[in-house]
């Protein structure tokens, strides 16, 4: 494909492609970082994602407290319900007290499981015995569980769950990534970043077929409208475009498209 795709020129020329679901694999509400009031978080949030078409956005805190910044999550998304889809987070501790945190979070509809490699806990690693038992609840609820500082061998010891490597799409020269990517159909990129290599969306694709590839942008640490474009930018078929803009999350969460 040596061409942009009709996607792109549809909405570079300020059209909305039909039927075209765009969701942001990606985002933040409550990240402790402005103390900006929820509800202005929230509106002009959602006032970038009508302006860009963005139909929906995936919500999670990142922090230390995160029983806090799931009520967090849960209060920011119950303002826009039709547009934002909460996500729980976790940091490491006593594992009866985190999974009776995950049964909290999915029964106030929470629907995926957030970690971070900055503020999971001093030395815990994700390969510890530990996550086992979280691992195997998000395979039993069909939770995708994004990773910030995934590694790949956590995808190929656990095949039933489904892994995102959050700014995964940076991993493109990570020998161990891409091979990971070649070889476990549970492993999925996000293209969140702020140094997506030119050209590297494109490559994805080559390499691995779109089905695993998810938009995101992580806002409000980023802008939706740019990270959206490194996704248009790429010279693929449209077909492949839909997947990554949204589809592919879609297909993981059981949205209808
Ligand atoms: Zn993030």
């Amino acid at each position: 494909m040596n061409r942009r795709s009709d996607i792109y020129h549809q909405i570079a020329a300020g059209k909305r492609p039909a039927n075209l679901l765009v969701i942001d694999n990606h985002g933040h509400f409550g990240t402790d970082l402005t103390g900006m009031p929820m509800e202005r978080e929230v509106a002009e949030t959602v006032e970038v994602m009508d302006a860009s078409g963005i139909d929906r956005g995936v919500v999670f805190y990142c922090g230390t407290d995160y029983r806090r910044g799931n009520d967090l999550t849960l209060e920011g998304a119950a303002l826009a319900p039709k547009r934002f889809i909460a996500y729980a987070y976790l940091n490491a501790d006593d594992s009866r007290k985190m999974l009776a945190e995950l049964e909290r979070c999915r029964a106030a509809g929470m629907v995926g499981l957030k970690l971070h490699s900055s503020w999971v806990g001093a030395g815990v690693k994700f390969t510890d015995p530990l996550w086992q038992d979280v691992w195997a609840y998000c395979a039993r609820y069909r939770w995708p569980v994004i990773i910030h500082g995934m590694l790949p061998c956590l995808a190929r010891a656990n095949p039933q769950t489904t892994f995102i490597h959050a700014h995964g799409i940076e991993a493109i020269r990570n020998d161990e990534a891409v091979q990971a990517m070649r070889e476990c159909q549970n492993y999925y990129w996000d293209t969140s970043s702020t140094m997506t290599l030119m050209g590297a969306v494109e490559q994805a694709v080559e390499w691995f077929g779109s089905e695993r590839l998810l938009f995101g942008s992580d806002f409000p640490l980023n802008n939706m409208v740019t990270r959206m474009g490194t996704v248009l930018a790429a010279r693929i078929y449209d077909a492949d475009m839909r997947k990554i803009l949204g589809g592919n999350i879609a297909r993981l969460l059981g949205i209808e498209v």
